[in-house]
């Protein structure tokens, strides 16, 4: 009958509300369990999880050295083609050709953050940063190089 089914919705969404209101009862007397954070009014002092990934990117030394060996790894491992490695050649002070990397191209608009790259990278050449704020009015800038302008593989690294 419509009037009984009226009157349960009724009670029912009493009841719904009340369980709500319970909730944030509990939260206006557990003040340290709130886990929202107030973007961006706390931008100076937020603080990220450490299992929180923004993009990738390739650590430089202050000699503008880096760790790729352009070995591709990452490239392979990546499932939805977000990185491209481009090699070239290098010659070494003996004379002999040696694979470098003329480019690492990576793709943040393409990036799940799956992480799989890094874990394949056998130098350690690549990491997840914590940067987040990437909106941006053209595309084209969320298309990234990840070796800087100049740099050279670190010396030792094979
Ligand atoms: S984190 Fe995942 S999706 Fe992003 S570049 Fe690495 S492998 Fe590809
Ligand atoms: S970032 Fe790592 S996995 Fe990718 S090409 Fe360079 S060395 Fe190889």
């Amino acid at each position: 009958m419509f009037i009984v089914k009226y009157i349960k919705d009724v009670f029912g969404a009493l009841r719904s509300l009340a369980v709500g209101m319970r909730r944030t009862g509990y939260y206006f007397t557990h003040h340290k369990e709130i886990i929202t954070e107030q973007y961006p009014d706390n931008k100076d002092t937020l603080v990220l999880a450490d299992r929180f990934k923004g993009e990738v990117v390739m650590p430089h030394d202050e000699n503008n050295e880096h760790r790729c060996t352009g070995c591709t790894a990452c490239e392979l491992a990546c499932p939805n083609g977000t990185i491209k490695v481009v090699t070239k050649f290098d010659i070494t002070p003996e004379g002999k050709k040696k694979k470098a990397i003329d480019k690492l191209v990576y793709h943040l608009e393409l990036c799940t953050m799956c992480n799989l790259c890094i874990i394949a990278c056998p130098s350690d050449a690549i990491v997840m940063a914590q940067t987040f704020e990437h909106s941006v009015f053209d595309r084209a800038e969320l298309t990234k190089m990840l070796n800087n302008p100049g740099s050279k593989i670190m010396e030792g690294v094979e």
